[in-house]
């Protein structure tokens, strides 16, 4: 796939996925991320709500005990680890930005649980900033695609991917290829029949899964 294609492939993508009534606070994307690492997305979002009704401030977690987090984020995977990353995270909010979440990846990095992906994901969903937060989703849609070679790293992925779109589509990708990756280019059996973007996509397996869904 050429960078025009994808650009077209994005556009495409993007205009039937990126619906305004996506979550746009800072502080529930943060706390999204730090959840949501080698969590799948069915485990992430009830252990997030279920966090968040109780506690929706940085103070107010920092106030629940360690134990009291442990229980409301299981079963995310490393649920220990994670329990005193969000406090310390928090923490970290209260002492140095006010209790505000920043809007830049340098200062986002600083904040314990706060890696590339997690700080690209609070730019773009939290703060409209042309930031492309590389999750598994939108890796293995741009490697079937063909915008970047098997088996690209996701740092890799976001450099390449950047370079190519212009800022606008940027904001929406990672949240219209999460939707899309998981109704249409699944990661078992892809919906490849049903997709808007067949005729662009690169993958050598697409003709295979064109009638996926009668099987
Ligand atoms: S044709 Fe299949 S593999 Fe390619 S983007 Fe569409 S669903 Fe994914």
């Amino acid at each position: 796939m050429d960078n025009q294609d994808f650009v077209k492939t994005v556009k495409i993508i993007s205009k039937k996925y990126y619906t305004a009534e996506r979550k746009t606070d800072p502080f529930e994307i943060l706390i999204h991320g730090i959840l949501s690492t080698r969590t799948k997305d069915t485990t992430t979002f009830p252990a997030q709500k279920r966090l968040l009704l109780a506690a929706n401030t940085p103070e107010k977690i920092i106030n629940l005990p360690i134990a009291k987090i442990e229980k409301l984020i299981y079963p995310v995977g490393f649920f220990h680890v994670k329990a005193r990353l969000l406090k310390s995270a928090c923490n970290v909010l209260i002492k140095k930005f006010d209790s505000k979440v920043p809007s830049t990846k340098k200062e986002l990095m600083t904040i314990p649980g706060v890696g590339n992906k997690v700080a690209s994901l609070v730019l773009e969903w939290g703060f409209n900033l042309p930031y492309i937060a590389v999750d598994t989703h939108v890796n293995r849609i741009s490697q079937r695609l063909g915008v970047v070679p098997e088996g690209t790293k996701p740092e890799k992925t976001e450099t390449i991917i950047e370079g190519i779109l212009p800022p606008k589509l940027r904001i929406a990708t990672n949240y219209s290829f999460v939707q899309f990756g998981r109704e249409i280019c699944r990661p078992v059996n892809p919906l490849c029949g049903k997709c808007p973007v067949y005729k662009y996509c690169g993958f050598k397996l697409k003709s295979k899964y064109k009638n996926n869904d009668k099987l």
